[in-house]
């Protein structure tokens, strides 16, 4: 039997059921495809809102945009809605474009490798299942890796050790001495969550962040309704709260000067937030706003100035069995270590995951940071597309944005192959080199390369800026209208 004729065989594998994997899945249903299967790891769907579950998890983008275009939600409850109920949203989305039926949960893929005599790849998960795909659609996200810190005597520490991704419902911290290692977009959410259940809690600062108010309310039942009858009225709104933040790039990429707005905001929060002028020199960055990502908060800084709450700045030097010692070797007991310690974002394809031509391992061809064509397609990797590839995340707008394009982008690819007969794609390596030296270029004036601070954005040998795209999100979403086929090996 033809192999390709198997019921191992589909036509598309999406690998994730993030926001990634159901939006295409939801958008090929809708173009007619049935032919496709998404591998999920977890037990569910959601991805990066299955997997972190800590005490105040939330998204720090309004809710009206981080969410399809084409599957509006009339009645989130917050203007930035907790982690539950963008879960509960996703659950929605595969009910609604029946995605269940294509669904395959627990499948952790553990290799992809792509067979250019049959041309389809070979897929096998953890559990030594395995599969064979014509095209694979990476939707795994940047975020998914966790980056456990370097940090001498970790492996010794006796207590609870929880990286904020892995958090556990079950987790007990009533009476605990607890460290926090970690001032990122994690830790500010987590901190005021588990401040009144903790005896003492040291925070441990490596840099300390921008944070702007976190302008939350409730979405009134009359605003819901009001959504509901009148669509326009809600993509209104998700249209002003798009343009609000793409305003914001001028003083990412041209001049930073132009976001003194934002920055005298972060300092006169900073200012009528905490009273003590001691420990609010801890706090107030020594970078260019924007450099790392601009943290939204309004009860993180009133944590710090509790009684039971020590913002410690000195490095750590060492872990104990039962404490954390200092780089002035003062040593603080801890019962439970609490990792915000963020992702391996510019490492997100372990070795060994996805093989193209020739064997070639992604992991080793992204040695120096991770390179693709328009973040969607790799030289060297046929038949294979990316959800939030490369220089595709944003620092301040929603991602979802992005995602929306690179599927309409795969979408266009998918069906100039099959309209033209053709079964193989890959990006020419010429047309790939171009655009990543155009990129570059760009980035090499804006504030996340220039800035001042070292962040996750930037690759941590070459030093290159592989994580952001450099500008508008309108620029990219125009790019991503038009496929352009001389830009690809097709065959
Ligand atoms: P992160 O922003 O990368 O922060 C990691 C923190 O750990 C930083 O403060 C870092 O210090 C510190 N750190 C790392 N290694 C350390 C070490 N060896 N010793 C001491 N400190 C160490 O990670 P995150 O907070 O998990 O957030 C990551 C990204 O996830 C965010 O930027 C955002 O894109 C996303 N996120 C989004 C939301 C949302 O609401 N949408 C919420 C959470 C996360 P340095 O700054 O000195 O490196």
């Amino acid at each position: 039997m033809n192999p390709k004729e198997s019921s191992h065989h589909v036509r598309i594998a999406i690998i994730g059921a993030g926001f990634g994997g159901i939006g295409i899945a939801a958008r090929l249903v809708e173009s007619g495809e049935r032919n496709f299967l998404i591998l999920e790891k977890n037990a569910g769907v959601g991805g990066t809102w299955w997997l972190n579950r800590y005490p105040g998890c939330a998204c720090d983008v309004p809710s009206n945009l981080y969410s399809f275009s084409f599957a509006p939600e009339p009645n989130w409850s917050q203007r930035f809605a907790p982690r539950t109920e963008i879960q509960a949203y996703l659950d929605r989305c595969v009910d609604r474009f029946e995605l269940n039926r294509h669904l395959r949960l627990n499948c952790d893929v553990a290799k992809i490798q792509w067979d250019e005599s049959r041309r389809y790849w070979h897929i096998a998960d953890n559990n030594d299942q395995h599969l064979t795909a014509d095209f694979v659609i990476s939707a795994i996200g940047g975020l998914s890796r966790p980056a456990w810190p370097d940090i001498p005597g970790l492996d010794t520490f006796g207590g609870r050790v929880i990286h904020s991704q892995h958090w556990d419902d079950t987790e007990d911290l009533h009476n605990q001495h607890v460290a926090v290692v970690g001032t990122g977009a994690s830790a500010v959410q987590l901190v005021p969550n588990i401040v009144d259940q903790v005896r003492q809690l040291d925070i441990y600062q490596r840099t300390p962040n921008w944070i702007l108010p976190r302008s939350d309310r409730a979405i009134s039942p009359l605003r819901q309704t009001l959504y509901q009858r009148l669509p326009w009225l809600q993509k209104l709104a998700r249209f002003s709260s798009w343009c609000a933040a793409e305003l914001r790039v001028p003083g990412l990429m041209w001049s930073n000067r132009l976001a003194w707005g934002h920055r005298l905001l972060a300092r006169l929060h900073l200012r009528r937030q905490i009273s003590d002028p001691e420990l609010r020199s801890k706090l107030k960055p020594g970078y260019a706003i924007g450099c790392k990502r601009v943290l939204l908060a309004s009860d993180y800084y009133p944590a710090m100035m509790r009684n039971n709450v020590e913002l410690v700045t000195c490095p750590i030097k060492s872990i104990l069995r039962d404490a954390i010692i200092d780089k002035n070797d003062r040593q603080r007991r801890a019962d439970t270590l609490i990792l915000a310690t963020g992702f391996r974002a510019t490492e997100p394809v372990p070795a060994g995951m996805i093989l193209g031509c020739e064997g070639q391992d992604l992991h080793q061809a992204w040695q120096t940071g991770p390179q693709a064509y328009r973040g969607s397609c790799v030289a060297g990797f046929p038949n294979l597309f990316m959800l939030l590839g490369p220089n595709t995340a944003l620092g301040h707008n929603s991602v979802i944005v992005m995602i929306e394009a690179q599927i309409e982008y795969t979408l266009s690819a998918l069906q100039h192959l099959r309209k033209n007969g053709f079964d193989r794609i890959e990006a020419d390596t010429d047309a790939q080199r171009r655009y990543n030296e155009k990129l570059q270029s760009k980035l090499t004036k804006s504030v996340w390369n220039n800035g001042g601070c070292g962040s996750w954005y930037l690759h941590h040998t070459s030093g290159l800026n592989t994580t952001l795209w450099p500008g508008f999100t309108w620029q990219y979403q125009k790019m991503m209208k038009h496929f352009e086929p001389q830009d690809f090996k097709l065959t």
